[in-house]
């Protein structure tokens, strides 16, 4: 079964970076495409609280149509040794990058199910599976994104509801202006990636095409988890 028409796809974090090249690459595949974030999109809203996802998702849906598409990708990282981590830091990068996520997936699940149609892309990091000096939080968050993709990919398998994960490598955007060109020698590929490079991972993921792809991984880094 096809996406129904008049299907609409919401980008968390889809103001800039790598959510504006998901954006961009989804409204070039024909999808209607609402973006979300807390200084602009769309919408405003913080995915970490639930009241304003829920406003936002009903603006969205009034405005434009049903989200059946759904890419949280919205994060943020505050780095610190564990041993000097604040509660602050812990908490502000496990509600926007892992609650977030879960707080969107909840709102979007009940249209999908109606629907019997569904995708959710869950941008997840390499630092996901093998851990980063001074990242426990963000690590944490993006290991547990892929916990919720697993069990929702099989929660969903028969409603026509996908679930899947991308983990990103080292991509040039403003979350890493600081620290790619010390990475960059961590990449087998020898260079950091585009967003654009993530983008077209992420429209796979959504498109009929990948209608059997359910609760898997796809890494976009140039080679850094392998
Ligand atoms: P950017 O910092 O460039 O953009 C982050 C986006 O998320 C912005 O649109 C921002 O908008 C939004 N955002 C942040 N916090 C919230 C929040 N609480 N509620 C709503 N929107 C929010 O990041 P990237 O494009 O680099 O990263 C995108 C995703 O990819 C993130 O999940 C990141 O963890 C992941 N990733 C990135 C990698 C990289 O190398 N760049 C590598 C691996 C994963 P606003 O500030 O207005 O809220």
């Amino acid at each position: 079964m096809s996406a129904p028409d008049g299907a609409v796809a919401l980008v968390t974090g889809g103001t800039r970076g790598i959510g504006a090249a998901i954006a961009t690459r989804l409204r070039a595949d024909g999808w209607g495409v609402a973006t979300l974030g807390r200084s602009g999109g769309d919408v405003r809203a913080d995915v970490g609280d639930p009241a304003a996802v829920d406003a936002a998702f009903a603006e969205i849906e009034a405005r434009m149509g049903p989200i059946l598409v759904l890419v949280n990708n919205a994060g943020e990282r505050r780095d610190q040794l564990a041993i000097r981590m604040s509660s602050e830091q812990w908490d502000a990068v496990i509600g926007t990058n892992l609650t977030g996520s879960f707080n969107c997936t909840h709102r979007a699940l009940g249209g999908m199910l109606r629907a019997r149609w569904g995708r959710i892309v869950n941008i997840s990091s390499v630092v996901a599976e093998h851990g980063n000096p001074g990242q426990a939080n963000y690590a944490a968050a993006k290991a547990g994104l892929l916990g919720l993709t697993r069990t929702v990919a099989r929660e969903m398998a028969r409603k026509g509801v996908t679930c899947n994960a991308v983990t990103p490598g080292v991509i040039e955007t403003d979350m890493t202006t600081d620290v790619a060109d010390t990475l960059v020698d961590a990449v087998p590929a020898g260079r950091v990636g585009r967003p654009a490079e993530v983008a077209a991972a992420v429209a796979f993921l959504c498109s009929e095409d990948a209608a059997y792809v359910n609760g898997a991984t796809l890494a976009v880094d140039g080679g850094m988890g392998a």
